[in-house]
């Protein structure tokens, strides 16, 4: 199966997250693997949800892995020209939800992996992590390193839209919640109750002068802070006791959430309790690591395009992965434009399709002649 058929075999899955529905297509790609000879093996997560790990090597050295996420954005409000999950081609462009981020990057990396499964097979080889679960926060990959121990692997490739350009790494997540409690009474007698707004309004101004104490990223600049939602009170003529509000924090490397948390904890004080609802650390690879030097040095040979140090504005499951895989050297690195992710009327542009499995290849030859 050439690599746009099997994009467009990936589309007609309807896997928009929530809920996902993820299994039939993971399965699919379980029998395609399985018959060229991978040792593969679902991991469905409680839910009924499925990951799934396959392997080609000799059992010895260390594989290189690629990652991809079956799961897509929902289609969104506006209404689409083309049917999301037809994988129409129009112009040069493959069409569908997910065509951009990611089902091309799975796509491409387990056509490249399948074509090269000969070769694969006498060496070190390749480990292909498929998640579900991404968009709603790595909840599949979460899983996976909770689940089972990986391998220790040479580099880790995931495959989410770069226009096969490499890029090293990208900022981390940490959301929390700031819980703000406080004495309700009736709104003509204030003086007898403890307004949990005003709570929340002290601990945002205090938010508001918040700095972070890390150097400024050479790459990924600083890192942000956002309060992003506020919520309080039922009624005007009552004093509220619950305030609570959302804060959305963008680390950088060598920053640890555990120390941030504490430290908004601290600035809380007695004005909010902090609980964290998301937390994917940074991701970041020196550009100068051979592995990873030797991949730049192939794309740019495909693409034109010269090496640069480079980061992608979303999140990826090497948020997770990367301290599962002990640190391994990570590229992001795939097909598809991200400016195209989560639009309506997503598309890819063939050729970049087509070009991401020559470079694949290309870099499955290069590590196998290491
Ligand atoms: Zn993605």
């Amino acid at each position: 199966m050439d690599v746009i058929t099997l994009t467009q075999r990936l589309l007609a899955f309807d896997t928009v997250n929530p809920p996902g529905n993820e299994s039939s297509c993971a399965a699919f790609l379980y029998d395609l693997l399985a018959a060229a000879g991978f040792e593969a093996q679902l991991h469905p997560m409680p839910d009924g949800r499925t990951n799934l790990v396959a392997y080609m090597g000799n059992g010895t050295g260390k594989p290189l892995a690629f990652t991809g996420h079956l799961d897509t954005v929902p289609l969104g409000h506006q209404p689409w020209q083309v049917n999301p999950f037809a994988g129409d081609i129009i112009d040069g462009r493959l069409y569908g939800r997910g065509s951009t981020d990611m089902k091309a990057g799975v796509a491409a990396f387990v056509s490249a992996a399948i074509a090269g499964a000969g070769r694969l097979k006498q060496g070190p080889g390749v480990l292909l992590l498929i998640t579900c679960g991404e968009e709603t926060g790595c909840d599949g990959a979460r899983h996976l390193v909770q689940s089972i121990a990986l391998p220790p692997v040479a580099g880790l490739i995931v495959a989410e839209p770069t226009l096969n350009r490499p890029a090293h790494g990208h900022k981390g997540v940490l959301w929390l919640k700031a819980t703000s409690r406080g004495v309700t009474a009736h709104g003509s007698m204030p003086e007898r109750g403890d307004n949990a707004i005003a709570k929340a309004a002290r601990f945002i101004t205090r938010l508001e002068n918040f700095t972070f104490d890390t150097p400024t990223h050479p790459v990924m600049g600083r890192p942000t802070i956002n309060v992003g939602t506020i919520k309080g009170g039922l009624n005007v003529n009552s004093v509220p006791d619950l305030a609570e509000i959302e804060i959305d924090l963008r680390s950088v490397p060598p920053m640890q959430h555990a120390e941030l948390t504490t430290q908004i904890a601290q600035l809380a004080n007695d004005d909010a309790e902090i609980s964290t609802l998301l937390d994917l650390p940074p991701v970041w690879t020196d550009p100068n690591v051979p592995i990873v030097k030797r991949i730049g040095d192939i794309c740019a040979a495909r693409t034109a395009a010269p090496m640069r140090q480079a980061s992608v504005s979303y999140f990826t499951d090497a948020a997770l992965l990367q301290p599962a895989l002990q640190n391994a050297p990570t590229v992001i690195l795939g097909p598809g434009d991200p400016a195209l992710a989560h639009q309506t009327d997503e598309y890819c542009i063939v050729d970049n399709i087509t070009q991401a499995v020559e470079i694949y290849g290309a870099i499955l030859t290069d590590f196998a002649e290491m």
